[in-house]
């Protein structure tokens, strides 16, 4: 299936100037001429719901802006597909795995069927996350530079899951991971790129106050207490329940408000069941707002996330967490748990706090609510180091140096 319409964005090279200065720009325009001629082709599973749909959607056209043809595909699969790849997630993450060999059956068949159907046509092939792994096959006939992006935290993977994911990614030229301690042992060079966030996205831009309150009003909200949001497709690994709880040992002291916002995603069957166990466990509660928010709904998100008194992200397993950056970059308080990626995103204590139970999550509530001026300089400081490490611009000058770095021959190189 190849990338929507609306992927066509206005998207303007200068316009980020301002954000990141002309000198990041000139050298994304330097490193872009070495592709002049060359298609890169980008493969993941769905164009709508998760991270990665999130970036590649803002990154894409901004490649073509550079005047490098890049393009999205994703591959396609049953529902039974997608339950198998979702288990193999959990199970990459290091969650229980009960998977059958019916499971990778279904896997290969479906890997297989993508490999008949879909057009291999880039110069450069970037496969992203477990799903289209398999699609690495093609390398024997059309040759080409392979890379494979994993966005989750495989540090401690179930074995028999990362055994059978491995086979693929050895064939790889390369594969790249989230953080240091993502990396695995692999025969291929490895790279460690941080994912990002766009500044200038709907989900991201500056927001007038007016547009802010409607949206409230849309979701049924008052902002007459301090709000606690929590953003997150609706999965069991990004903890709700857990987050109810710490609300609720908050709730017991200090008058607050929680909001749990977020979709599904088409790659992720469990969501709706996840969605009514938190529906259930909120209820009788009136200040537990949990909100289904369509796709495509980043203005929604932003505004919420822009009026959030704290964000939370209290996931139990994690691949980088953008919803991080998103708050930080709003310089907003966040507490979130020290798992994948976020704490290169929070810093404890300094850009964030950090949390490891439901009560210690409590805990940092307590501490934020109680000191706002503590709260504000944490999400100052939070908004420069985003600024510093995790904006589009220097991710994307990191994937094209990558493409550039893939013919040479290093074990693990840091961008
Ligand atoms: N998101 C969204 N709508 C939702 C839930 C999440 O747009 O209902 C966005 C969120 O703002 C972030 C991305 O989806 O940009 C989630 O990325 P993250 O890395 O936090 O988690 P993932 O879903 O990839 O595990």
């Amino acid at each position: 299936m190849q990338s929507p319409i609306h992927l066509q964005t206005r998207i303007r090279l200068q316009d980020y100037e301002p954000v990141v200065g002309r000198s990041s720009i000139e050298e994304l325009k330097m490193v872009a001429e070495k592709f002049s001629g060359k298609i890169i082709q980008i493969i993941n599973s769905t164009f709508v719901g998760g991270g990665v749909a999130e970036i590649l959607e803002r990154m894409v056209p901004l490649i073509n802006q550079l005047g490098v043809d890049a393009r999205w595909d994703v591959i396609t699969g049953s529902e039974e597909f997608f339950d198998v790849t979702k288990k193999f997630h959990n199970a990459l993450h290091g969650g229980p795995a009960k998977i059958s060999a019916e499971d990778f059956a279904l896997f290969s068949e479906v890997t297989k069927q993508n490999l008949e159907h879909m057009k291999f046509y880039g110069d450069i092939m970037f496969i992203h996350d477990p799903q289209p792994v398999g699609l690495i096959a093609m390398k024997k006939e059309i040759g080409k530079k392979w890379a494979w992006r994993c966005h989750i935290d495989v540090s401690k993977p179930d074995k028999n899951v990362w055994k059978f994911i491995r086979n693929y990614v050895v064939e790889y030229d390369a594969a790249v991971f989230s953080a240091p301690n993502f990396s695995q042992e692999l025969p291929i060079p490895q790279f460690m790129i941080t994912p990002s966030i766009d500044p200038l996205s709907d989900k991201n831009k500056e927001l007038e106050s007016a547009t802010i309150d409607g949206v409230l009003k849309k979701y049924g909200l008052v902002s007459d207490k301090p709000m606690i949001v929590q953003i997150s497709r609706f999965d069991r690994l990004k903890d709700p329940l857990g987050v109810i709880q710490a609300f609720q040992m908050v709730k017991k002291s200090l008058d607050c408000q929680l909001v749990l916002a977020g979709g599904t995603a088409t790659d992720d069957p469990e969501s709706t069941e996840v969605y009514q166990e938190v529906k259930k466990k909120a209820e009788g509660n009136p200040d537990i707002h949990v909100l289904l928010v369509p796709p495509e709904s980043d203005i929604d998100i932003n505004a919420l996330q822009r009026a959030a008194t704290i964000i939370m992200q209290k996931s139990l397993k994690e691949g980088f967490g953008l919803t991080i950056s998103e708050a930080l970059w709003k310089s907003k308080p966040v507490v979130a748990s020290a798992v994948g990626g976020i704490p290169l995103q929070i810093r404890n204590k300094l850009t964030g706090l950090l949390c490891y139970t439901v009560e210690g999550a409590a805990y940092a509530l307590r501490q934020l609510l109680t000191n706002p001026e503590y709260a504000g300089w944490l999400g100052r400081n939070g908004k420069e180091h985003v600024k510093q490490n995790f904006l589009i611009t220097g991710h994307l000058r990191n994937y094209l140096l990558m493409f550039l770095a893939m013919d040479q021959h290093s074990d693990v190189i840091y961008l």
